[in-house]
């Protein structure tokens, strides 16, 4: 056989094998099909969003310039929605510094400037917000976490896009219950009831967005600043796991950071606001195709001109895309 002959047979098997299905359908799949089967329903086209972290206005920044800069990539882009894993504002990590009338005057301007900016996002691109140790503190209160909500909005919830599951958690209650012990036991209470629901029904994607990466090198590292403490995220991995979730999102960490537990990514993503490593200011666009999820960190001066999440032509094409359920790079 010529060298091209066994080129073409390599490239065709290779781009087969990311595409047909295996022999034990994975989570994702199994949704996607029994979406289709059982509700009759056209699996959706695909289509992306924006995942960003970390505006943290005003920290290490003059002005809200960058979280500016960002809701205009944003508003030329035009994803579906953006999800902002957290750290909206720069307010204190103490629960304490939050009875203060004047600091809370100063968290409240800040929280303007995000807000005025996030109004210029064009109508028809919903943001969701989470919230971050800077936006509640690192042992919210029944008050920071009332702060937060005649802010933000709520600070745990789940939304459904286009036969997909988003679930968005408060992680710093899940880290550090101890300052509202009633309210981290409701948003564990609604997590449970929310995770067995959505184990029970029929999605296409099931995803969790919250600030605190689960971990940044391997799922059993030793518990952290930057990581959810070991115990909590073994239990919460579990429970994904166990729900067919393939992505958790987060920040906090000002860097990306990128773990592959099973079937399950664990993407941390670097700031829009004020980065810590070599990670330029940005953010990272998802692509959601009914069979699989892509995702990239851009910088804001390497984002492209328009977002193409079409599989158009032939199937040698698509495998342009990357194999199903395979990470496809971010920096
Ligand atoms: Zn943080
Ligand atoms: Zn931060």
């Amino acid at each position: 056989m010529k060298l091209i002959e066994k080129l073409f047979l390599f490239v065709t098997v290779w781009c087969m094998a990311s595409i047909a299905p295996a022999d034990e359908p994975k989570p994702a799949q199994q949704d996607a099909a029994a979406a289709s089967a059982s509700s009759g329903k056209e699996k959706p086209k695909p289509y992306f969003y924006i995942v960003a972290a970390d505006p943290q206005l005003l920290w290490g920044q003059k002005d809200e310039r960058n979280w500016q800069t960002a809701v205009d990539h944003i508003n030329r882009l035009g994803p579906d929605f953006v999800i902002v894993c957290g750290d909206l504002i720069q307010g204190a990590n103490e629960s304490k510094a939050w009875d203060d009338p004047k600091k809370v005057k100063e968290y409240d301007h800040l929280a303007k400037l995000y807000l005025d900016a996030a109004k210029k996002i064009k109508p028809g691109i919903k943001l969701y917000n989470v919230a971050g140790n800077h936006d509640v503190s690192l042992k919210p209160t029944a008050k920071t976490l009332a702060w937060y909500e005649g802010h933000f909005g709520k600070p745990w919830y789940a939304f459904e896009h286009k036969q997909s599951l988003f679930v968005v958690l408060e992680s710093d209650l899940l880290r550090d219950g101890g300052g509202a012990p009633d309210l981290a036991a409701k948003q564990t209470e609604w997590l449970r009831e929310t995770l067995a629901k959505a184990g029970g029904k029929s999605y296409v994607h099931k995803t969790a967005y919250m600030h605190h990466p689960m971990c940044l090198k391997s799922v059993d590292e030793k518990s952290e600043y930057f990581n959810m403490p070991l115990r909590v995220r073994t239990d919460m991995l579990r429970n994904f796991h166990d729900r067919g979730f393939r992505a958790v999102f987060s920040g906090h960490y000002h860097k990306n950071a990128y773990v592959k537990d099973v079937e399950m990514e664990l993407i941390t993503t670097s700031s829009c606001g004020k980065g810590l490593g070599k990670d330029p200011l940005g953010f990272r666009i998802v692509k959601v195709y009914p069979d699989r999820t892509e995702h990239k960190y851009y910088g804001f001066d390497k984002l492209p001109p328009t977002v193409k999440v079409e599989c158009k032509g032939s199937l040698m094409a698509c495998c342009n895309h990357g194999a199903p359920g395979v990470f496809t790079g971010w920096r």
